[in-house]
């Protein structure tokens, strides 16, 4: 997927006006002051802020799993028993899952590294002794890598509960098989409402009283509660970590924003399971759309066009919360003055103005379809029920159009390269 990345150099390198639709542009969107620039680019501030953070070269959803404690019996709702634990590792096993790292999700997604088939990551919040004493002998047995998330002012010490020690923590780092990253240093209910200074301090002290305990290079970051936003976000960036987890229950897949990566709790994880059986079909990931869209009738109607509408005259619509995990996986195309992108629809694009600033530069239009017809030239095997449905489509040349389509034959006599049902 170096196009897409290539994509979104060329539409940040461009600004065209967009008659009849009023270009919104974020605050949040413009580079940040410690990007490097990018090697032979006449836009590299730019282009260094959207690959930075925009990761576009996975071609495979991950699932990452998000646990707390685990104990012989539950003392909060969120506690998994040794015997629940002990049956997904089992499951995971049985259907021939690949458990890989942290490091593994992120050099997919970012850098195109091939996973192994279902690939999973597993994580673990809150350095609670029960990881030590009831999830790594697991783990072991089973050679499952995974991170353990700590808040560092409590290791050692008895909260509500029992919290790994630094010496345990040591054992673990050393043995290779668990990688300890940061949870803050004291756990808040929510970073957002707190300023600017007292997150750095919570980034910044956690990261650095790991890497000096543990000796290990801090990489990665959990928000406490999955709660953060744009600013939390680029705190943690420039705290220096290049990847955090939130608690968005979605599959890990391109294009991921680094600093909103999704993480499923153990009750979705008998709906991995399933997605994994019924996942025989190429999945599509995203299409270029040219800057020739701008000229078409459909942009410029879409611009007042019936929903779901994420961006319509350069204005956010923020999804509903009753939408967000609907339009999983359904196709998002966006649009902008210099091109835009098809590409499947994650819940962080639709959380907050901005999100699709990173994708395409000044979106103007960013509206949901139903379903992928077709996708790198191929059918997807979706194209049964067609009955003048409205489709858009790009053809070989390029062209974007928006049409009717009475059956399926009539889509395939146009050839197209991607289409979408929009209705
Ligand atoms: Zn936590």
């Amino acid at each position: 997927m170096n196009r897409l990345r290539l994509l979104i150099i060329v539409v940040l390198a461009t600004s065209m006006a967009v008659p009849g639709c009023k270009l919104g542009r974020s605050e949040s969107l413009q580079p940040s002051s410690s990007a490097q620039p990018a090697e032979n680019s006449p836009a590299a501030e730019g282009v260094t802020f959207a690959s930075e953070r925009v990761w576009s070269n996975g071609t495979t959803d991950i699932p990452v799993i998000m646990y707390h404690d685990v104990v012989p019996k539950k003392e909060v709702w969120f506690d998994l028993t040794n015997a629940e634990f002990e049956r997904q590792m089992e499951a995971l096993a049985a259907v021939g899952a690949s458990v890989v790292s942290l490091d593994d999700v992120v050099s997919h997604l970012r850098d195109g590294k091939k996973l192994p088939p279902k690939a999973i990551a597993l994580t673990f919040d809150d350095g609670t002794l029960g990881n030590y004493e009831n999830v790594l002998p697991v783990l072991r047995r089973y050679r499952f890598p995974a991170t353990f998330f700590v808040h560092t002012a409590y290791v050692g010490k008895k909260t509500g509960k029992d919290h790994m020690t630094w010496d345990q923590l040591r054992e673990i780092q050393a043995e290779g098989l668990v990688d300890i990253q940061p949870h803050t240093v004291t756990h808040p209910d929510d970073l957002r409402t707190m300023t600017d200074e007292q997150v750095r301090k919570e980034l910044q002290d956690s990261k650095a009283v790991v890497e000096k305990e543990l000796g290990n290079k801090v990489r990665y970051f959990a928000y406490p509660s999955g709660h953060g936003d744009e600013r939390i976000a680029r705190l943690v960036l420039e705290a220096g970590y290049i990847a955090a987890w939130n608690e968005i229950r979605a599959w890990n897949s391109a294009p991921a924003d680094a600093m909103h990566l999704p993480r499923f709790a153990p009750k979705r994880f008998d709906e991995v399971i399933q997605r994994w059986r019924e996942t025989a079909k190429e999945k599509p990931v995203a299409a270029e759309l040219p800057a020739s869209l701008a000229g078409t009738d459909w942009y410029a109607s879409a611009c007042l066009g019936d929903g779901p509408v994420l961006v319509r005259r350069g204005e956010f619509i923020q999804a509903p919360d009753r939408w967000q995990y609907s339009l999983i996986g359904r196709p998002l195309v966006i649009a902008g003055p210099g091109g835009g992108l098809l590409v499947r629809y994650q819940p962080w694009m639709g959380q907050e103005d901005g999100a699709l600033g990173l994708l395409v530069e000044q979106p103007a239009l960013a509206v949901v379809g139903t379903k992928w017809l077709v996708h790198n030239g191929k059918e997807t095997g979706e194209m049964s029920n067609l009955r003048d449905a409205r489709v858009l489509y790009i053809g070989e040349a390029g062209v974007v159009r928006v049409l009717s389509v009475t059956d399926r034959e009539k889509l395939r006599d146009l050839k197209p390269q991607e289409a979408v049902l929009l209705d």
